[in-house]
């Protein structure tokens, strides 16, 4: 085995490592910050910090409403950074592409807004066994309120979607088949352009959870023909409080408003609304103004190194990670192999919680994240309560993976396993 000191990369590791602040910190005297839980959420640049200090030490104000200087700098950066999100996900206008707080309320949008107004009592919605909570509990609600019925894509043993059981549940014939880019917990690559085609092909309309795809890997919607994409900024070394829905247009105008007030009108009477256009008529309200200019600036950054390679630097990670773990007895890891994952694992190590793993790692400066991952689901699937999670970014290095075995390898030691 080769350690972590000759494997290449596509990256010049050392100059992006620089970017990051906090990479550069100890979490406890003389023990530097090994951070493998980008999954969770990812680390800020400099230019992302700066590009909302800049905002607002320059030109705070607020936008669409105003005709001042600093509130046309705002809204122009404000659009600027739609334009930017816009052509990093190839959507055809910068009109589809709306502005949420994260994932989790792109889908509610979804769920509220086309749900509510296009389905109907006994239609079924198709959803898979490997969602997070964002893509499992509005449907959820949605169906409780009109009821609907629900089916699940079962997930096999290697932690794939089954697709003759896709192929089977296709022919129920539902509505909506909404599902994820790339698993949070196993890191499983889904199929999605041949998964949304097949949807379509039986009639529904397709919703992809990109909260794991869009911050590792080049995601384009045309190629997709996918009808809705959600993702969150703070997963692509942007701030909190920004995410983005992407929608085809013609679904996206049939669609009433998800929320009421300020900016999402045309105009309003006593009694009477008649709603803006896209994409105001679902930004209600204030914006996370500064957020949308850092994540227009994290797209930026992202662009600049370029995905193609991000992505091979995680997947050249996830293999050495993996062989690396496959030496220490006693430990599972859940999933697919590396050619069908992204950068995340998942493991138990027998006889010890995946907390007390967390715990321990932690002590020797490995940030990992233990628990469900908001999928219990899956979980429930590989009959365990826990994973402990190891994710990876642009900024991880082999070294680290090294200092993440050297661990695992401590918590052997303490718990005699
Ligand atoms: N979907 C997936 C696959 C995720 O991994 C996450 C967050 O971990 C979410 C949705 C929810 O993202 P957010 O909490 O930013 O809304």
């Amino acid at each position: 085995m080769m350690t972590g000191q000759v494997q290449s990369t596509p990256l010049n590791l050392e100059k992006i490592r620089d970017d990051f602040p906090v990479l550069r910190r100890q979490v406890r005297p003389g023990v530097s910050l090994v951070y493998l839980d980008s999954t969770a959420t990812s680390q800020k640049p400099t230019m992302v910090i700066e590009a909302m200090d800049r905002y607002y030490r320059q030109s705070n104000a607020n936008i669409h409403r105003g005709i001042h200087v600093l509130a046309e700098e705002a809204t122009a950066a404000y659009e600027e950074a739609r334009e930017k999100v816009q052509k990093f996900i190839h959507a055809p206008s910068s009109r589809q592409v709306i502005f949420t707080r994260n994932t989790t309320e792109a889908i509610n949008l979804v769920a509220y807004s086309w749900g509510f107004s296009q389905l109907k009592s006994g239609d079924l919605i198709l959803l898979t066994e490997m969602e997070h909570h964002s893509n499992l509990v509005p449907w959820y609600l949605l169906a409780e309120r009109i009821g609907l019925r629900l089916e699940f894509v079962s997930v096999t043993e290697d932690g794939l979607l089954d697709q003759s059981d896709f192929e089977r549940k296709l022919e129920l014939k539902p509505k909506l088949f909404a599902f994820t880019h790339m698993s949070n917990v196993v890191g499983t690559i889904n199929p999605a352009k041949d998964m949304i085609a097949k949807a379509h092909q039986a009639g529904a309309v397709a919703l992809l959870d990109g909260a794991q795809s869009v911050p590792h890997f080049c995601v384009n919607v045309q190629e997709l023909d996918v009808d809705f994409l959600a993702f969150s900024g703070h997963k692509m070394c942007g701030p909190t409080g920004i995410g983005v829905l992407y929608g085809k247009k013609e679904l996206l105008e049939k669609m009433p408003p998800f929320l009421g007030g300020g900016d999402m009108i045309k105009r309003v009477t006593l009694g009477s609304f008649k709603p803006n256009e896209l994409p105001y008529k679902f930004e209600a309200g204030t914006p996370a103004i500064a957020e949308a200019i850092g994540l227009g600036a994290a797209v930026d950054y992202l662009s600049g190194i370029g995905m193609d390679a991000i992505a091979q630097h995680e997947h050249v990670l996830v293999r050495y990670a993996l062989e690396r773990l496959a030496e220490i007895p006693n430990l599972r890891v859940f999933g697919p192999s590396a050619d069908k994952k992204g950068g995340v694992i998942s493991f138990v190590m027998s006889g010890v919680h995946a907390h007390d793993v967390s715990q321990i790692l932690d002590q020797y400066g490995v940030a990992i994240r233990a628990g469900h991952h908001c999928a219990m689901p899956l979980h429930e699937k590989f009959q365990i309560p826990a994973t402990a999670r190891a994710s990876f970014y642009l900024y991880n290095t082999f070294e680290e993976i090294d200092r993440l075995v050297e661990a695992i390898y401590r918590v052997k030691d303490i718990f005699g396993v």
